[in-house]
């Protein structure tokens, strides 16, 4: 069985300064924040995946 309606997304947001954001946004309409370090925000998204909330 694979029924998944979380599937988290990072993007990237250009600070303008040489620096970038992290957000990360799941499938079901929650947003998980955001995150100064890309690996930061992936653990999130799979975190949120996993936790299914
Ligand atoms: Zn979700």
């Amino acid at each position: 069985m694979f029924r998944s309606s979380h599937h988290a997304y990072v993007s990237s947001h250009p600070q303008g300064n040489g620096r970038y954001s992290y957000s990360v946004t799941c499938s079901c309409g929650t947003g998980l924040g955001s995150y100064s370090s890309k690996s930061s925000a992936q653990s999130a998204a799979r975190q949120h995946e996993k936790a299914g909330k």
